[in-house]
């Protein structure tokens, strides 16, 4: 039986509804990001399972057992929020020993819980420091000792990183991607950043409109994406009107087909490209620098096309340049709707 089992799982505010018959299973040590826009119901998801909120219907199993009517402290849960949720005057140290002190836990113990903790989120030196004294990256750090030094047995984290700044989240994301590993702790992340559950899951749920639309590996999501919204979402995919590929990109799919920018490739006119099928004339309408990657906008008889080309030394991409597109048939991406 796997490690989390979550059955036919629902919730409504009062009579509206978020979600209903949510099914999912977790290994123990996995690594699982509820990913989806604004609203989509993911932190309802995870305040459900968490035990936050009530449910209407279904069962959540742990380890083999039932804790669909448990109280959250008695779950076996760490929880981190993107609010912090820290006591302000007290020390870090202390924000940290909280749970344990709650516990009556021996001080020898907490002592020693809490310095493992503070080594394992890097926070040497900064333990007697109050929480005002502290960045939002720090802040998050203490909120993140503090889930794991009562040693949960599943990690909760509510959109952890999204207050704090591009550098931090970066760094922040490797350190909690590695705690969750040495620790091989089972961890349900929430995000609407497509990147952050790209480079920290083993596994992405993603959700729209109270369903999880498809579950997979971050590379099986982004490169086999089930429909036109799993498409937009995830990648810049271009989405073409079937009778359009069909015509211009030997298409032979029924509903749209989504095709990824990095796998068109702007050719020199008469340059033989192997490989790749081709030549579609288009014009580039302009050229967005995205650091490592140029973005070009190109038009093919009026349909707007995005490709991505690595942003080499040699490039010469310009606004209003005529160009011809190649590029790999099996890349085309036929979704079910
Ligand atoms: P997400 O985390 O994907 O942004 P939420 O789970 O926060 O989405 O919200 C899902 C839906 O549930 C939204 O329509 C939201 O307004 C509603 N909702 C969330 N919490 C409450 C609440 N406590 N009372 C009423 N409606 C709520």
């Amino acid at each position: 039986m796997s490690f989390v089992v979550v059955q036919n799982l629902s919730k409504s505010f009062n009579d509206t509804k978020v979600f209903s018959n949510i099914n999912f299973t977790i290994e123990q040590g996995e690594f699982i990001t509820l990913l989806g826009p604004s609203g989509c119901g993911k932190s309802t998801l995870l305040r459900c399972i968490a035990g936050l909120n009530s449910v209407e219907d279904g069962h959540i199993m742990v380890a083999g057992e039932d804790i669909t009517n448990l109280p959250p402290q008695k779950r076996g849960i760490g929880m981190v929020f993107q609010s912090y949720a820290l006591f302000p005057n007290m020390t870090a140290y202390d924000n940290i020993a909280f749970g344990l002190k709650i516990k009556k836990t021996p001080q020898t113990e907490i002592d020693k819980a809490v310095r493992e903790a503070i080594d394992l989120v890097e926070l040497n030196g900064r333990e007697d420091h109050f929480i005002d004294e502290l960045s939002g990256g720090q802040r998050q750090r203490v909120a993140l000792a503090r889930a794991l030094v009562v040693r949960p047995r599943i990690l909760f984290l509510d959109e952890p990183l999204s207050a704090l700044d591009a550098k931090i989240r970066k760094r922040l994301r490797y350190l909690i991607r590695q705690i969750q590993k040495e620790l091989n702790l089972t961890t349900i992340f929430v995000t609407h950043d497509q990147e952050e559950a790209m480079v920290m899951s083993d596994r992405i749920f993603l959700m729209n409109k109270g369903a999880i639309i498809q579950s997979g590996a971050p590379a099986e999501i982004y490169e086999h994406p089930v429909d036109e919204f799993a498409a937009g979402f995830i990648g810049s995919y271009n989405i073409l009107p079937a009778d359009f590929a069909q015509k211009y990109f030997h298409f032979d799919g029924k509903y749209k087909c989504a095709v990824r920018p990095e796998s068109i490739y702007i050719g020199k006119p008469q340059e033989a490209v192997p490989g790749l099928v081709g030549p579609l004339p288009a014009t580039i309408k302009f050229v967005q620098l995205l650091g490592s990657v140029l973005r070009c906008t190109t038009e093919v008889a009026g349909t707007e096309i995005t490709v991505d080309s690595l942003n080499l030394q040699t490039s010469t991409l310009k606004d209003g340049q005529q160009v011809e597109l190649y590029f790999t048939p099996s890349e085309l991406q036929a979704l079910n709707s």
